[in-house]
C-alpha cells in the first residue's frame, strides 16, 4: 500500500463477506439468473454487495457466481468502488462455499450470505461479526410469530391440522458468520455425498455451537416472482429534493408555450427550444435530484436538432431517468413569474398536461402564478421566470456510500 492509496489501512482481523450467487434459477418472465434480476434499480446481487462492502468490519469481498454467469457479475459490479473477487462455484451450494474458501489465505472470518437476500441491514452485519469474537459461529434468526399448523390431507384436500408449537421455532438466515478454521474442518469432515442445508448445520455436525443473533424482515429471501414485488416494496429508499429555475424572453411573433400548453397571447417565449420556461424549470428540478446536470447537459443549445424541440421530450427524459434509478416522482411544486399573462385560467390544464406526462396523480402537481409588481425584467413584461421544486424517492446504496 503506498500513500495514494484510498482504502483505509486493513484493520488487523479480515472478515471476508462471501456472496453465493451461482444459482440458475431464472425469474418468471425474464431472462438473467434470479441473483442479477434488478430489484429498487439494481441487480440483486449489486444491492447485496454494496451493504457488505458499506460496513466497517467487512475487508474483503468475494462473489461466487456459476462459469457461465462471469461476465455477468462482472458487467453487474464494474461501477463498484472496492475490489470484488469473483470465484467461480460448483454444482452444489456446498461445492460453491467450498471454492471460496480456497480464497481465505490469512483471513479470521467469513461471512456467507445469500444472494437472494438484497438487503443487508448494517446492523445484522455487526451483530454477526461481534458474536463471532466468543463463538465459532453466528446466523441472523427471526421468531417465527404466526400459528404454525400442520396440513392434514383428506377427500382430495388440505384441512387444519395439529398446532405446531412455535416457541422454539426459528426462521433462519444470512449471512451466517463463520471463524475460517471451523468452518474448514466442518467442510473437510463432511461426507461428499450428503447435501447440507447451510454452513451453520455443517459447524453444527460437527460439535460446533452456532449462535443466534436478531435477524430482520429486510433479510427476506426473493424466491417467488410475488417476493420481487415485495422486495420492491421495503427496499430501503431516501428522499431528494432538488430545484431549478428558468428564464426566457417574451416577443412578438412566437407562440407561448407554458407547462406543457399553448396559451394564446399577444406574446410568445424565444428560445432554441419551444422554449417552455415552466418545464425547463421542472426538467431541471427532476434532473438535480439525481445529480444529472442540468437541461443544456442533456440537450445543448447548440445542437441543432433541439431547435424548435418540443420541452415535453426534455422532461419525459428527465423522468426516464429517474426510473432507471429505480426513483418515483413524489410531488412537483411550479411558479411561474410574469404580468401577463394570467396562469389562473390555464392552471387546470397544466396540471393535467404535467400530471399526465410525469404519471402523478393531479394533486402532486402544483402551479402557481405571481408578478412580480410590476418590478423587474417580469414586470416590464420582457420574459417570464419559472421556479420549480422536485421530490423522489430513490432507493438508498445503503449508506449511501460510493459503489
Ligand atoms: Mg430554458
Amino acid at each position: 500500500m503506498n500513500a495514494s492509496d484510498p482504502k483505509p489501512a486493513r484493520p488487523a482481523a479480515r472478515t471476508v463477506a462471501m456472496i453465493v450467487a451461482a444459482g440458475a434459477g431464472v425469474r418468471a418472465g425474464g431472462t438473467v439468473p434470479k441473483q442479477f434480476a434488478v430489484v429498487a434499480g439494481r441487480p440483486m446481487l449489486v444491492h447485496a454487495v454494496t451493504a457488505m462492502q458499506a460496513h466497517p468490519a467487512i475487508t474483503d469481498m468475494i462473489v461466487i457466481v456459476a462459469r457461465d454467469q462471469v461476465a455477468l457479475a462482472r458487467e453487474a459490479l464494474a461501477d463498484l468502488h472496492d475490489e470484488v473477487t469473483i470465484v467461480i462455484g460448483g454444482t452444489t451450494r456446498r461445492d460453491s462455499v467450498a471454492n471460496g474458501l480456497v480464497h481465505l489465505d490469512d483471513v479470521d472470518r467469513v461471512l456467507i450470505h445469500d444472494a437472494a437476500r438484497p438487503f443487508v441491514p448494517a446492523a445484522v452485519i455487526g451483530a454477526v461479526v461481534d458474536a463471532l469474537s466468543t463463538c465459532d459461529a453466528a446466523i441472523p434468526v427471526m421468531a417465527v410469530v404466526d400459528t404454525l399448523a400442520r396440513g392434514a390431507r383428506e377427500d382430495g384436500a388440505t384441512w387444519l391440522g395439529d398446532v405446531v408449537p412455535r416457541d422454539a421455532l426459528y426462521r433462519v438466515q444470512t449471512p451466517q458468520g463463520f471463524r475460517v478454521g471451523p468452518l474448514r474442518a466442518a467442510h473437510a469432515a463432511w461426507p461428499g455425498d450428503e447435501e447440507a442445508t447451510d454452513d451453520g448445520q455443517m459447524v453444527r455436525r460437527l460439535g460446533g455451537r452456532v449462535a443466534f443473533v436478531q435477524g430482520d424482515p429486510m433479510l427476506d429471501k426473493v424466491t417467488h416472482p410475488d417476493d420481487f414485488a415485495a422486495a420492491e416494496a421495503r427496499a430501503p429508499r431516501e428522499t431528494r429534493t432538488a430545484m431549478g429555475f428558468d428564464v426566457h424572453r417574451l416577443e412578438t411573433g412566437e407562440e407561448l408555450w407554458l407547462g406543457g400548453v399553448r396559451i394564446p397571447h399577444d406574446k410568445g417565449l424565444s428560445g432554441h427550444s419551444d422554449a417552455d420556461v415552466a418545464l425547463h424549470a421542472l426538467t431541471d428540478a427532476l434532473l438535480g435530484t439525481i445529480a444529472a446536470g442540468d437541461i443544456g447537459t442533456h440537450f445543448p443549445p447548440s445542437d441543432p436538432q433541439w431547435k424548435g424541440a418540443d420541452s415535453v421530450q426534455f422532461l419525459q427524459h428527465a423522468a426516464r431517468l429517474i426510473a432507471d434509478k429505480g426513483g418515483r416522482i413524489g410531488f412537483v411544486d411550479l411558479t411561474i413569474m410574469c404580468e401577463a399573462p394570467k396562469i389562473g385560467p390555464h392552471r387546470g390544464a397544466m396540471t393535467a398536461r404535467i400530471a399526465e406526462l410525469l404519471h402523478l396523480t393531479p394533486d402532486r402537481v402544483s402551479i402557481k402564478a405571481t408578478t412580480t409588481e410590476r418590478l423587474g425584467f417580469t414586470g416590464r413584461g420582457e420574459g417570464i421566470a419559472a421556479q420549480a421544486v422536485a421530490t423522489i424517492t430513490l432507493p438508498t446504496s445503503s449508506s449511501g456510500a460510493l459503489g
